[in-house]
């Protein structure tokens, strides 16, 4: 029989359709999928390539001035918001606007073509985090920004336009209704039971074990137990902290022990997959609170949303969560 399990922080549903339930490995990609590592070191057409610079895009580069850097941060080209001006609000009638004020970069997380975060080393992966980070700092010190949003697209189903390894920063002049309905939840819990539910799902995940894929010193990673679609995983720091953009180095060391093996798993169980990474941090202007806990989600763009999922909100997964984690677990790679 199906299950419908709720997310104890987002309270969103899911329908387990065991019915439906496909052992892990039909999730894989087919042969025929070319793999980030199977394309050419170098792309003379691609413009986050050593030696095609578009250097009035640029904001930075590590090492600075060095014509083989490790990572480069540019402006989007076709940004979705502009740098300039400031946040004005209008309504009128049923119109309800704000000009759209903001900042928009990309991070170019390596100088190869054929590069993906789970073939990088960890400190490579732990080079691209420290420059979400630092970006993500400077934009928040722009006192016209409410909520920085940093994700990552992989491959055309998750809405890529560039194969190259890369990563966005976006900058909101307002927290999202979304992001601020996770709020409201994660308030209401902890004002029922006096603690953090991030902490307490994590403390349940730990114990039960079913779900856990990796964990080390600072974190943890596990498929969701209400899993939105296969593999939908979280990895959350043990320690209690709101936002990603105060995490201290050795921390991000080990998150990019964690992101990395995560992904390396994904990529060689499931043949480079195409997925959607967010880090979800609090508003900029709302730091230190007892109940938010900042944490990374990965979406894996292995089927697509239906009316059903567009009319109700609840999704419908064919994966079982704990056969799931059992298979990245038990990957011999
Ligand atoms: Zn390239
Ligand atoms: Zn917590």
């Amino acid at each position: 029989m199906s299950e419908l399990r709720q997310n104890l922080a987002t309270k969103d549903w899911v329908i387990i359709a065991s019915e439906r339930a496909k052992r892990p490995n039909y999730y894989a990609e087919t042969d025929k999928k070319t793999l980030t590592e199977d394309r050419a070191e170098h792309d003379p057409k691609c413009p986050f390539c050593l030696g095609n610079e578009e250097l009035d895009l640029e904001i930075e580069r590590l090492p600075a001035g060095e014509a083989q850097w490790q990572t480069r941060v540019v402006r989007n080209k076709y940004p979705a918001l502009q740098a300039e001006g400031w946040p004005e609000r209008s309504s009128v009638g049923t119109q309800h606007y704000i000009t759209g004020v903001g900042h928009h970069e990309v991070v170019v997380e390596h100088p190869q073509h054929n590069k993906t975060l789970a073939l990088m080393s960890p400190n490579e992966v732990y080079q691209a985090l420290a420059t979400y980070q630092r970006r993500g700092r400077k934009i928040a010190e722009d006192p016209r920004m409410e909520q920085i949003i940093i994700f990552k697209n992989h491959g055309d189903r998750a809405g890529a336009s560039l194969t190259h390894s890369h990563s966005q920063i976006i900058g909101l002049p307002v927290v999202p209704g979304n992001i601020r309905h996770r709020i409201e939840e994660a308030q209401r819990y902890f004002d029922d039971m006096g603690e953090c539910v991030f902490c307490t799902m994590v403390n349940d995940e730990l114990m039960r074990k079913e779900r856990l894929v990796f964990t080390n010193e600072h974190f943890v990673v596990f498929v969701l137990y209400a899993a939105l679609s296969p593999f939908h995983m979280w990895i959350v720091p043990r320690k209690h902290r709101s936002s990603f953009l105060d995490v201290p180095p050795a921390e991000l060391a080990s998150l990019g022990e964690a992101l990395q093996y995560t992904l390396k798993r994904i990529y060689f169980g499931l043949n480079d997959p195409d997925y959607n990474l967010i880090i979800r941090s609090t508003p900029v202007k709302e730091t230190g609170q007892t109940y938010l806990h900042w944490y990374i989600s990965i979406v894996l763009r292995l089927s697509r949303m239906a009316g059903f999922e567009l009319g109700s909100g609840v999704y419908i997964n064919p994966a079982i969560s704990e056969e799931s984690a059992a298979f990245l677990r038990d990957l011999k790679i």
